[in-house]
């Protein structure tokens, strides 16, 4: 019920900067669209089974504290912001144009229903809106374990804790494709790779893991 009331207060709220929190028409203000330019950057790895890493920032300051807002403080809001920081960026918006479909990770069915939302659905789905020819498809990948939060384990038991906890439910879709894969922020790559994993198995051509930040 708290969270109804939230989420009708978020819709009915004026539209604020989602960086300095002033009302504004722009979802970035263009004194912050400044600002965050000087901090935000298309960065690239590439691992040798062939997935590629691209995110914007570091995952310190200001940043982390909008991306934990958005994910533990109830502001689902906060989305347009973050799709924004994505199609903004020449480079990624380029980059993020040569896939088919785009995927957020999932998460549980009972930590979807406790936050209200899927983090990581909220920004694809903006993302996809705006790009030329990349598919939201939300339903392809499964979380069917409610494990541990990988936040409370090391590197080790973060491998072991994500094992077998992700099943895709329709191959057809991807066999062949080009797939972004959209996390909010990347640590180990744990939750990644097994992502990576199990829909190259499905018959995915190519995985690139797209997020915000890398911590
Ligand atoms: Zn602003």
């Amino acid at each position: 019920m708290v969270k109804d009331i939230q989420n009708l207060l978020n819709f009915i709220y004026p539209q604020v900067c989602f960086w300095c929190d002033t009302i504004k028409k722009e979802s970035i203000c263009s004194n912050c669209d400044k600002e965050i330019k000087k901090f935000s950057k298309f960065n690239i790895e590439k691992f040798p089974n062939g997935m590629e890493h691209v995110y914007l920032f570091k995952y310190e300051g200001k940043i982390r504290q909008k991306i934990i807002d958005f994910k533990f403080n109830e502001k689902p809001y906060l989305k347009n912001g973050f799709a924004m920081l994505f199609l903004q960026n020449k480079e990624m918006y380029s980059y993020l144009n040569k896939y088919d479909i785009i995927i957020p990770v999932p998460i549980h069915k009972y930590k979807e229903k406790n936050r209200g939302y899927n983090q990581s659905e909220l920004i694809a789905k903006q993302i996809s809106k705006s790009l030329k020819n990349v598919k939201l498809e939300k339903n392809i990948i499964k979380k069917i374990v409610n494990n541990k939060q990988q936040s409370t384990l090391n590197l080790k038991d973060r491998k072991e804790n994500v094992k077998n906890v992700y099943k895709v439910l329709d191959n057809k879709k991807i066999i062949g494709k080009n797939i972004i894969l959209f996390d909010d922020v990347y640590t180990t790559g744990s939750t990644i790779n097994e992502c990576d994993k199990v829909l190259k198995q499905a018959g995915a051509k190519k995985v690139a893991a797209v997020t915000i930040a890398k911590d």
